[in-house]
């Protein structure tokens, strides 16, 4: 199983961190070793200072496809979650200072915790979904999925062209606008159509 994540796919999140909009998906990964589920607490790792949130809406896999065109992009999932992307943001800067690759301050354990996972039956329109964080009961974080300038059929249609998708596999779909630190001791809860899916705490 292999976690892909999209980087700076809303405008607004590309812009506060100074990045370029893209013209073309930008994804990178995560190991499955990062993923906590259960609302199990994050641990905050000793070797950055400055771990941010990046609230996404998560798809699952569950066919093995390649090459997928678009149009049938759809038939490619059927569920959809909420997660977080933790980045090390100061690890992050440094790397891409250098003009290396993000995985230490990316894929490190605990970086990926991910909710439980609902049909995409359930929603109207999966690309009109609103979806927040909430940290120590303030809202951090407010986005929806109207604003994604890779659809989630557009990231598997590029996606799929460089790697096969297989039964099981993750995307996070981006950040909106909003990142910022969380601390020891923070709790984090995530909403998707104003349903409360995930409540964890930072220790
Ligand atoms: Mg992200």
């Amino acid at each position: 199983m292999k976690i892909i994540c999209i980087g700076r796919n809303y405008v607004a999140h590309a812009k506060e961190l100074n990045n370029d909009v893209p013209t073309r998906p930008v994804f990178f990964m995560k190991p499955d070793s990062a993923l906590v589920i259960n609302n199990r607490p994050f641990f905050y790792p000793d070797f950055s200072n400055n771990v941010h949130h990046e609230l996404e809406v998560v798809i699952r896999i569950d066919r093995l496809g390649r090459s997928i065109e678009e149009k049938y992009a759809s038939r490619y999932f059927s569920e959809i979650a909420l997660g977080l992307d933790f980045t090390a943001r100061d690890l992050q800067d440094e790397q891409k200072k250098k003009g290396l690759p993000w995985e230490i301050a990316k894929g490190f354990d605990y970086s990926a915790p991910i909710s439980e996972f609902l049909p995409v039956s359930k929603f109207k329109d999966i690309h009109e979904l609103s979806f927040t964080l909430d940290i120590n009961g303030n809202r951090a974080q407010e986005g929806n999925t109207s604003l994604m300038i890779f659809s989630f059929e557009k990231i598997i249609a590029y996606v799929s062209r460089f790697m096969t998708l297989k039964t099981g596999d993750l995307i996070y779909t981006g950040t909106p606008a909003g990142v910022g630190p969380v601390a020891v001791n923070d709790r984090l809860e995530a909403y998707l159509e104003g349903e409360k899916l995930m409540d964890f705490p930072v220790k």
